[in-house]
C-alpha cells in the first residue's frame, strides 16, 4: 500500500465515521446518552477527524486544496435552495 492509499483509506474510514454518528444521531437523537459522548459530540469529532485527513491529502499533493471561502458559501447556497424546493414539495416541515 503506498502512502496515497493510506490516506485515502483513512478518508474513507473517516467518512464512514461521520455515516455511523448521524445514524445514531436520526436512530436516538443528537443528545442521546447511551455512551460516554453524545451523537452530536460524535458527529463533531468525526468531522474534525476528516478535516484533518483532507488537510493531509492536501499537503500530501494528493487533492488540490478544498475549502475555499468561495466553495464553501456555494455549498450552504445549495443545500438552503434544495431545502427549501423540499419544504414547498412537502417533504421537509
Ligand atoms: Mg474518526
Amino acid at each position: 500500500m503506498t502512502e496515497t492509499e493510506h490516506l485515502l483509506v483513512c478518508l474513507a474510514e473517516e467518512c464512514a465515521e461521520i455515516q455511523q454518528a448521524v445514524g445514531k444521531a436520526l436512530r436516538f437523537g443528537l443528545q442521546d446518552n447511551y455512551k460516554d459522548s453524545t451523537p452530536a459530540e460524535d458527529i463533531a469529532r468525526e468531522c474534525c477527524d476528516l478535516i484533518a485527513v483532507i488537510e493531509m491529502l492536501e499537503e500530501a499533493g494528493i487533492i488540490k486544496k478544498t475549502g475555499t471561502i468561495q466553495a464553501i458559501e456555494q455549498k450552504k447556497f445549495k443545500v438552503r435552495y434544495y431545502m427549501e424546493y423540499a419544504r414547498e414539495h412537502g417533504t421537509l416541515s
